[in-house]
């Protein structure tokens, strides 16, 4: 079997029934390791500082500490969770309302900017008791009051590091922190930390278990199968193309570094009858979360993306992940180490979630991707060999 499976159920959690009904009903027969050393302390609302690799079944560990120990009647705005992007906002939402399902007055509402704020305070006359947004129309709708934070207990940061490095997305974090009530339950979720980070984490937690399932070096994604093509520049359409016609494909998400990039590859896709779409920050945020709806229902089967789709997002049946374009070394002032790999897994990490098999491409074009693939290789002790002619297709 997958090792990072406990072949223990659920059940010895003692999770309110309720919630074991839902998690049956999930489809979930055995916690992750995650799962396994994070709920029982989660549940008991401890703080919690938790790194796991992508795809283990990280937002289950809040879900389920979260309602498990939610009394009724349910107060309203209870839980906070806050997440860098708008999709994985609107999915953390979809998983609070699958797992609740059965809790009565359990209600998740998703606040993102780029839905008029009209809309937003219209809702929140009649408040939820689990809010879900974005750092800062969370921070714009505290305050001005509209979003009440003096009754928060349980306070979420779903993939953190990525939300505190952002200076401007850390500040707004703070802010909202300080107006949530002192005693309450945090935890902080994500896949990646490093030291420096770890100690901004602190920062936010008291007496907190950490939780770090993984070392650094230790991240490759079980049962992924990664593979480079070296190809020049103009090269690069027709050889997806011909991959795509090759391999066979649930779900294919293809990772480019730029919104024009993404806008024209889709354009050529749909114009080869691929049942493509793509995703960018140059849509609003409808068209944004349409689109994503309509991937993740399956009526899309090829997803172009910039890096705004390449974290914590989850789609069951992708198994094949191209980086057209490799991620890009980033000259930052605040230098952390590691921006193109830590890029790399998290896009990776769309495929093979939760141990299914996967496969994953990067397209290599010039002497600075090969720079970044070196890095990769050595960062996660792994060799990436370049793709051969054919792959077993029982293999991804
Ligand atoms: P992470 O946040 O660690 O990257 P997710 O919480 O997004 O991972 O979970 C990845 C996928 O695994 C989701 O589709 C989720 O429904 C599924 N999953 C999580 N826990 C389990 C489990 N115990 N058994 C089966 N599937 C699970
Ligand atoms: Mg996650």
């Amino acid at each position: 079997g997958f090792s990072g499976i406990h072949s223990a159920g659920f059940s010895e959690f003692l999770l309110k029934e309720e919630l074991i009904n839902a998690i049956h009903e999930c489809g979930f027969e055995h916690p992750s390791e995650v799962q396994q050393e994070a709920l029982p302390q989660a549940m008991n609302g401890c703080d919690i500082i938790c790194q796991a690799k992508s795809g283990m079944g990280k937002t289950a560990v809040f879900v389920l500490a979260v309602l498990h120990q939610l009394e009724t009647p349910v107060e309203p705005v209870s839980v906070l969770v806050l997440a860098h992007v708008r999709e994985l906002a609107f999915q953390i939402k979809r998983e609070f309302d699958r797992f609740s399902k059965r809790l009565d007055g359990v209600r998740t509402e998703v606040f993102y900017g780029g839905v008029p704020l009209s809309e937003q305070v219209a809702a929140l006359k009649n408040p939820p008791a689990i809010i879900v947004g974005t750092p800062g129309r969370i921070l714009a709708l505290a305050r001005k009051g509209t979003l009440k934070l003096d009754k928060i207990r349980y306070f979420i940061m779903d993939e953190c590091d990525k939300m505190l490095e952002k200076l401007d997305m850390r500040s707004d974090v703070q802010h909202i922190f300080r107006m949530t009530p002192h005693e309450k339950q945090v935890m902080m979720f994500s896949a990646t930390m490093n030291k420096e980070i770890r100690n901004v984490f602190r920062k936010f937690a008291q007496n907190q278990v950490e939780i770090f399932i993984d070392d650094e070096t230790k991240l490759t994604l079980h049962g992924l199968q990664q593979y480079y093509v070296r190809l020049s520049e103009n090269e690069k359409n027709r050889r997806l193309i011909d991959l795509l016609d090759a391999l066979q494909f649930n779900q294919v998400v293809i990772f480019v570094k730029s919104v024009s990039r993404a806008i024209e590859l889709n354009k050529i896709l749909v114009e080869s009858s691929f049942p493509s779409t793509a995703i960018h920050a140059g849509l609003n945020q409808e068209e944004r979360i349409n689109r994503f709806k309509a991937f993740k229902d399956f009526n899309k089967r090829v997803m172009v993306a910039t890096d705004v789709f390449g974290r914590g997002i989850d789609i069951e049946r992708v198994n094949i992940v191209v980086n057209y374009d490799m991620p890009q070394r980033e000259e930052k002032t605040d230098a952390r180490e590691n921006n193109a790999s830590n890029t790399y897994l998290h896009r990776v990490g769309r495929a093979g979630r939760f141990g299914t098999k996967g496969l994953a491409i990067s397209f290599i074009s010039s002497d600075e991707d090969t720079q970044v693939l070196n890095e990769i290789q050595e960062r996660f002790e792994i060799a990436i060999n370049e793709l051969p002619a054919t792959i077993n297709i029982s293999s991804y």
